[in-house]
């Protein structure tokens, strides 16, 4: 099973790699994930990403392409892989193609931005322990967290700042989505439903796929 996984921030892309993870027995990898390890393992192509993010740049696509081969390589990846982070462009998705990856499903989970600016918002982080809380989803007892630490909004989550976020990430991802929709590889996916259930639509997607 290779797949892509697509979403915004507030989609729960997060909890439901661990779900695909498990169940198919494939690794989920990161783009972040991979870029650490590739300088953990210190391997040219991390090497050469570690310059660029020392210097506080973006790693560029053929770097980033490169790690991603390179990890693909691995034994780990016999039976499939869940792709998170990367392609984040047509161009690397191209890439990606070229490089011989043959995929099974891009999984799309899809979530209506004034829900994801609610999701987003409403987090609270405990300023002792880390915990995240939610005003709304999951609101701390007393207002404050259970360690009895005092809870914050990140400055990321601020609405204003979530409304930038999830611009950026439709201004980037809409042309790979639609690349992937005409490729016909694309499952959109209702996000706005519980973990269960958007767990269960994606198998179902990609079991009508085989
Ligand atoms: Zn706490």
């Amino acid at each position: 099973m290779r797949l892509v996984l697509l979403g915004p921030p507030g989609a729960g892309k997060g909890t439901q790699a661990e779900l695909i993870k498990e169940h198919f027995s494939i690794p989920h990898i990161s783009t972040g994930d991979m870029l650490r390890e590739a300088r953990k393992n210190q391997t040219e192509l991390g090497r050469k990403a570690e310059k660029y993010m020392e210097a506080g740049q973006l790693v560029p696509d053929s770097v980033v392409i490169g790690i991603v081969k390179e990890r693909l390589s691995a034994p780990d990846c016999n039976k499939g892989f869940l792709l998170d982070g990367f392609p984040r462009t047509v161009k690397q998705a191209v890439a990606l193609e070229e490089s011989g990856v043959v995929l099974d499903g891009v999984i799309n989970i899809q979530v209506p931005r004034q829900l994801l600016i609610e999701r987003l918002s409403g987090r609270r982080i405990c300023r002792q322990c880390g915990k995240a809380w939610h005003v709304e989803f999951n609101p701390p007892p007393e207002g404050i967290c259970d360690c009895g630490g005092e809870l914050y909004q990140r400055s990321d989550d601020s609405s204003e700042t979530v409304s930038q976020r999830l611009d950026v990430y439709l201004e980037q991802t809409s042309p790979l989505v639609q690349w992937y929709e005409e490729k016909g590889l694309l499952q959109a996916i209702d996000g706005n439903q519980s973990i269960d259930e958007v767990f269960a639509a994606i198998l179902a997607a990609l079991e009508a796929r085989r």
